[in-house]
C-alpha cells in the first residue's frame, strides 16, 4: 500500500472508531492498525473534515461508520501489535481490506 493509500485507509478506520471522541493517544492506537504516520493522518483528517482537534482530543465529525470485520483462525502476526495470533480478524472499511489483527487490537473499531 502506498503512503497515501495507508492514510486514507486510517481515516476510515477512525470513522469507524467506537467512541466519537478520543484521546490523542487512542486516535493513534487506531492509526497504527494501518500506518505509523500518525500526524500526517490526523493533519489530513482535520483538513478533509472527518476530525476536529480539540486540546488534547480528537473530535470524529459526521456519521459513524461500521467495519465490516471477518474472523477465521490462523497463525498469523498481528498488524498492529506483532503478537502471534490465532484468532485472525480482518477489517473492511471504506473498500479497504485490513488486517490480520488479534481482538485486542480491534476493541476500539465499530464492527459488524
Ligand atoms: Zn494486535
Amino acid at each position: 500500500m502506498q503512503a497515501q493509500e495507508k492514510v486514507d485507509a486510517a481515516l476510515e478506520l477512525l470513522r469507524c472508531a467506537r467512541e466519537r471522541r478520543l484521546r490523542v493517544k487512542e486516535a493513534i492506537g487506531i492509526i497504527s492498525m494501518v500506518t505509523r504516520l500518525s500526524e500526517r493522518v490526523l493533519a489530513e483528517g482535520v483538513r478533509r473534515g472527518v476530525i476536529r482537534r480539540e486540546g488534547g482530543e480528537i473530535v470524529l465529525l459526521g456519521e459513524p461508520a461500521r467495519a465490516r470485520c471477518r474472523r477465521r483462525r490462523c497463525d498469523a502476526v498481528c498488524r498492529r501489535c506483532g503478537r502471534r495470533i490465532t484468532l485472525c480478524h480482518y477489517l473492511e472499511a471504506g473498500g479497504f481490506e485490513l488486517g490480520p489483527y488479534g481482538s485486542e487490537c480491534i476493541r476500539r473499531i465499530n464492527t459488524s
